[in-house]
This record gives C-alpha cells, sequence and structure tokens, in this order.
C-alpha cells in the first residue's frame, strides 16, 4: 500500500465515515491540536469534547489493524492552563482541613462537614435527638 492510498483512506473532514472528523497524519487544520500541543501553548481543553482526530499507519505498535489515533481539540476552544502556586496549593490545603473541623465539638471529624449539617455527624445527631 502506497503512502498517498493510505492518506486518503484517512481524509474525511466531515466525519462520514469515522463519526467524527478525520485527517491523516500532518493534515488537520491548524487550529486542531493535541492535548500535549496545546499544553506546549498555555492552554488545556477546557472542557470540550474531542472534535477530530489523525489517523494513520503505525508498525512499531500493536493498534488495532495497525493504525493509531491522536485525538485533536479546538484551539480556539480552548482555555489558559491554570497552574496552582504554591500559596494557593497551601490555602487549599487549608480549607478543606477547615471545613473537617466541627465547630460544636471543635473535633477534626476525619471528613469534610456536610455543608446542610454545617456540624460533624455526631453533633448533628445529638440536635436532632434533642429537637425531637
Ligand atoms: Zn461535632
Amino acid at each position: 500500500m502506497t503512502r498517498r492510498r493510505s492518506s486518503a483512506m484517512f481524509f474525511d473532514p466531515t466525519g462520514a465515515r469515522y463519526g467524527i472528523p478525520t485527517w491523516p497524519w500532518r493534515m488537520a487544520p491548524p487550529h486542531l491540536l493535541t492535548v500535549r500541543q496545546l499544553a506546549a501553548r498555555g492552554l488545556r481543553p477546557g472542557g470540550q469534547p474531542v472534535v477530530a482526530q489523525v489517523l494513520w499507519r503505525s508498525r512499531r505498535y500493536n493498534a488495532p489493524g495497525g493504525i493509531r489515533a491522536a485525538y485533536l481539540y479546538d484551539e480556539r476552544l480552548a482555555l489558559p492552563k491554570r497552574v496552582p502556586t504554591d500559596r494557593q496549593r497551601a490555602a487549599l490545603g487549608k480549607a478543606l482541613a477547615a471545613r473537617r473541623v466541627c465547630p460544636d465539638c471543635r473535633r477534626d471529624a476525619g471528613y469534610v462537614l456536610p455543608r446542610h449539617l454545617g456540624v460533624c455527624l455526631d453533633c448533628a445527631t445529638e440536635v436532632e435527638v434533642t429537637a425531637a
């Protein structure tokens, strides 16, 4: 099989054959990038689904039929990568720890307190019993 035939087989910009728009290796539109390519530009997919793929034949991997796929995202829908600083990480850890401490008995409940109770389960049970 020649390289040209293989390329034609993977040329499906409408997704009629493969379900999503598909191009041969190196022929996808420039605004469609893999996660790794997005990351290299300081971007992340940002919740968007895979919008397209590139397919190519490879003898190096045991992919089904010797065909490999790379999934592509639209750079125009991508968002900046958020890298938390050490300070933000520490603040987040503290916030989570604070949400485990019961304001009534002042113990670390060992779990994040249920928001609708606002206290640990032991204290919540006592309140309910008292109220009944
Ligand atoms: Zn408590």
